[in-house]
């Protein structure tokens, strides 16, 4: 007898010739993000089987698998060798302090087993009744299952804990990009939306230290923390200082134009560092109409500066209140809402521009040496690496 995780992916299966790339690249994810737990990952038949590992263990894997992007269920089970009567002992053990309604369900791959399924199901059924009162049988919405896979391999998984994971495929399998992370609500949700997608991120973060605290900075790598662990490994956040190029645009342009300005710089800056990187595309939070930036005239305006990356815009549809709940779900919302200035809310106008147009933004970059103070601010970058929890 001997304890395993069982590991259920999801969308891969819809994959033709490609499935063995995912698959590939899923159990790699999944033996990284395990080491150090003494732990061996192997695939069977549409699924992967995590074994070898101390029960101690069990919850902290369970708990690391469901944040794989690709995961699409894990159940921890006990594998014996298929035997009528020890398959009965177990079921017996497992279910005996158990509470509320159940059903049984047998998955016969082993067709030299008998009884059939549903016969076996219903004589399993008869048994933990028998064994425990406190037990009742609801095959329409039962409050927990009790599975039993009879394998052609002569061994039996039996459980009754199935934990949902975050779905989606996973992190590699999908390019790489840029996540423009602020310490905001969305930026976080729009990493975890993409690296769920298959997108391996790196993170860039720009502060205008010392008008953003040191707070405000560790805020962002906890931020980054939380999104590490959907990351397939640990994620680095590049620091930008964009002090003093926002001082160069309070002091010469219309402040109108604070906003559009500070943002073509952001995305020329990405743009520039995907290219060194060798990141396929820059991701942002923009939610279309949630501020005056994110207006569609904003985004077109802004997004001209970048002229061969792709901008990617996971939110660019979502309620407020839809980003809220998934941040909530990835743990980033309380994070979030630590009161800290961001660069975009220091030197900002009262009545921003909400349309603006291309070549009066221009107009305005002619005011500074805007090569020049890009240049300086990506001089100054510094990196953290941020590990994955
Ligand atoms: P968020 O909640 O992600 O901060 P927001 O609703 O505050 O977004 P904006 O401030 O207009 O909206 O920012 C839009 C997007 O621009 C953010 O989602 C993020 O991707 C990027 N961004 C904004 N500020 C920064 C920053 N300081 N560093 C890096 N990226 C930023
Ligand atoms: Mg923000």
């Amino acid at each position: 007898m001997n304890k395993v995780v069982l590991v259920r992916y999801g969308e891969i299966f819809l994959k033709g010739k490609n499935r063995k790339f995912f698959e590939d690249c899923l159990k790699n994810n999944i033996q990284n993000a395990l080491l150090g737990l003494n732990c061996a990952v192997f695939k069977i038949s549409g699924r992967f089987m995590v074994e070898g590992y101390n029960p101690k263990d069990e919850q902290r894997i369970i708990n690391i698998i469901i944040k794989q992007a690709g995961v699409f269920s894990v159940s921890p089970a006990t594998c014996i060798d298929t035997d009528k009567e020890q398959i009965i002992g177990l079921v017996k053990e497992l279910t005996e302090d158990e509470v509320g309604t159940f059903k049984v369900v047998t998955n016969r791959a082993d067709k030299t087993f008998q009884p059939n399924s549903m016969e076996f199901s219903r004589q399993l059924g008869g048994v933990i009744l028998k064994n425990n009162n406190d037990l009742k049988v609801d095959v329409v919405n039962p409050e927990f299952v009790v599975n039993i896979d009879i394998r052609e391999n002569k061994k039996t998984y039996i459980f009754t804990k199935t934990f949902m994971g975050v779905g989606g495929m996973p992190v590699g399998s999908a390019g790489k990009g840029l996540l423009l992370l602020s310490g905001g609500i969305d930026s976080p949700v729009a990493g975890f939306m993409m690296a769920k997608r298959g997108t391996k991120l790196q993170a860039l973060h720009f502060h205008s230290f010392p008008y953003t605290s040191e707070l405000a900075r560790l805020k962002v790598e906890e931020l980054a923390g939380k999104i590490a662990d959907y990351n397939a490994g640990d994620l680095e956040i590049y620091m930008c200082p964009m002090t003093h190029y926002q001082e160069e645009i309070n002091k010469n342009c219309r402040n109108i134009y604070n906003i559009t300005l500070l943002r073509r710089a952001m995305f020329r800056i990405a743009e520039r560092l995907c290219k060194e990187k060798g990141l396929q595309m820059i991701i942002t939070g923009e939610n279309l109409g949630q501020v005056a930036s994110q207006t569609i005239e904003s985004m077109t305006v802004v997004g001209n500066v970048v002229e061969d990356i792709q901008i990617m815009r996971p939110l660019v549809a979502f309620d407020k209140q839809e980003i809220i709940e998934v941040s909530k779900k990835i743990d980033t919302y309380e994070i979030s809402i630590r009161p800290y200035e961001d660069c975009c809310t220091v030197f900002v106008p009262d009545t921003p521009v909400t349309k603006p147009r291309l070549e009066n933004v221009i107009e305005e970059e002619k005011k500074l040496n805007f090569e020049e103070l890009i240049d300086e601010a990506y001089s100054k970058i510094e990196v953290v690496t941020i590990k994955n929890s």
